[in-house]
């Protein structure tokens, strides 16, 4: 048995010339097949000249005739389906990718390659590369190479390691992933990147900036909270105002003494998807020296019942001195978001912040798990985002940030109460956070010119997958990492 293989996204039509000495359009043509080829439809040809296997994997029926994005998808099913059939293949060691061909980007392969072969499971034999008690790391079973080197393939390689590290951050279990475990892994994938500085803040420092909503739901676990910043400066100006991301980190969320439901609630160790997104992206953001200054930060505590824990209809003053009840110990996702963006939004004053969050059950029901949602204060902030998440197909759908549904979420206690109610809950909740983003633009569009614009993607819909897809097995996503990273591309391009 070979060692190395090939994989070749081929078009039924217009078969790849691009591997050398290897006759694939003539192999193809000879396998039998229905009059469809369906995308992902993979052939293995063993005792290829080039080398002993090849993978020939089609990119569906007149793909020539279809439009950019669509085809850039239907590359990433068809690398990833031929991943699959390689990755059960024992003793195999290298893959070279038939990245070259025209009119796929080398990036599309090297992400679909990347994220069909992980794999996460802390079972000890196989010996899992996520272990965490392992001194050394694993080698990953298949190496991926492309036919010739590019920018393109290097790109497509940090995407995919980024949504990855989202991944695994998400699956591990919280007594693995707490906040100071989060915190020393995002260090450790930082250590030797130019232009970063991680600053890991206490409880006291918190409590000294006056973030009581945050540490509302400290109270109720003995694991110490954490509130971690990480700053990049890749713009040439390193005063330059930067763009600021925002993730929630609830490294695991039992609901506090609103208790949920026990069926499903481990499933609550990925509620810190918000942070895992935005610093896996902030990785290769730093990696591939995009030239902008971004400011990263994540609130991190879990979220438990515990004798002090904050109780329904508690009263706390947020950093910005709204008070705040909580009506539903449940809903911790916005208070611990409310003084982190309100925190970045002032201290380093972003010409743009966006937040991401496992926010609500409701737009998991309004979204399913295909489109993150989305509100926007910004329509350009939103056309960026948009054709980011159509570039990557990690899809966005833009939802109502309307004042209208403010009564839903008034107190007649304090200023603003945590719950709005079950109908439009993600709406009521991102109207919510707004009230902690400072300097948005005003209703009367007074500071347009300066305002920050701000948007608040819901991931609690997208953050797990159910249902296996060529590339991305079920589980934790690490959703929206490539659409995110891909925004700040397009800003800085
Ligand atoms: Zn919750």
């Amino acid at each position: 048995m070979s060692t190395s293989a090939f994989i070749v996204p081929i078009d039924p039509k217009a078969p790849s010339t691009a591997i050398p000495n290897v006759d694939i359009a003539k192999t193809w043509a000879t396998v039998p097949r229905g009059e469809k080829v369906d995308v992902g439809t993979t052939s293995i040809f063993y005792d290829t000249p080039a080398t002993k296997i090849t993978a020939a994997s089609s990119l569906g029926d007149n793909f020539s005739a279809k439009k950019g994005e669509v085809k850039r998808e239907l590359v990433r099913k068809s690398v990833g389906s031929a991943v699959k059939a390689l990755k059960v293949l024992n003793g195999l060691k290298e893959v070279t990718v038939d990245a070259s061909a025209d009119p796929h980007a080398a990036v599309l392969p090297a992400v679909a390659a990347h994220l069909a072969l992980y794999d996460f499971s802390l079972k000890t034999n196989p010996p899992s590369p996520f272990n965490p008690n392992l001194k050394k790391p694993i080698p990953p079973k298949l190496e991926f190479k492309p036919i010739e080197s590019s920018k393109e393939w290097d790109r497509g390689v940090a995407y995919a390691y980024s949504q990855n590290l989202a991944r695994t951050l998400m699956e591990l279990p919280a007594n693995m992933m707490t906040p100071t475990a989060f915190c020393e892994r995002a260090k450790a994938e930082f250590a030797g990147i130019e232009n970063v500085e991680i600053f890991v803040r206490d409880e006291d420092w918190a409590a000294s900036k006056g973030m009581n909503t945050f540490l509302s739901v400290t109270h109720g676990t003995n694991e110490p909270a954490k509130f971690l910043e990480i700053h990049y400066k890749g713009a040439s100006q390193k005063d330059a105002q930067p763009i600021a991301f925002v993730g929630k980190g609830i490294t695991f969320d039992s609901g506090g003494i609103s208790l949920k439901p026990g069926e499903g609630m481990k499933l609550m160790r990925g509620d810190m998807g918000g942070a895992a997104t935005v610093v896996s992206a902030t990785l290769a953001i730093a990696k591939l020296k995009l030239p902008v200054n971004l400011v990263t930060v994540t609130p991190l505590t879990e979220n438990l019942p515990g004798p002090s824990a904050t109780k329904p209809g508690d009263i706390v003053y947020a950093m910005n001195g709204k008070s705040v009840e909580v009506d539903n110990t449940d809903a911790e996702g916005r208070l611990v978001l409310s003084d982190a963006i309100y925190y970045a939004s002032t201290e380093y004053k972003p010409h743009t912040l966006i937040d991401v969050a496992t926010l609500t059950g409701a737009i998991v029901i309004a979204l399913g798990e295909i489109f993150t949602g989305v509100y926007s204060t910004s329509d350009e902030l939103w056309e960026k985002l948009h054709t980011a998440g159509e570039q990557e197909f990690d899809r966005f759908w833009r939802m109502p940030l309307s004042e209208d549904y403010g009564p839903q979420i008034y107190s007649s206690n304090a200023d603003l109460c945590n719950t709005g109610g079950r109908p439009g809950g993600s709406c009521t909740a991102a109207l919510f956070l707004k009230a902690f983003a400072h300097g948005i633009e005003a209703e009367d569009g007074s500071n347009a010119e300066t305002a920050m614009k701000w948007a608040h993607l819901d991931i609690a819909g997208t953050m797990d997958a159910t249902r296996p897809t060529p590339y991305q097995e079920k589980g934790m996503t690490g959703r929206p990492v490539r659409a995110l990273i891909e925004y700040v591309r397009g800003l800085a391009s």
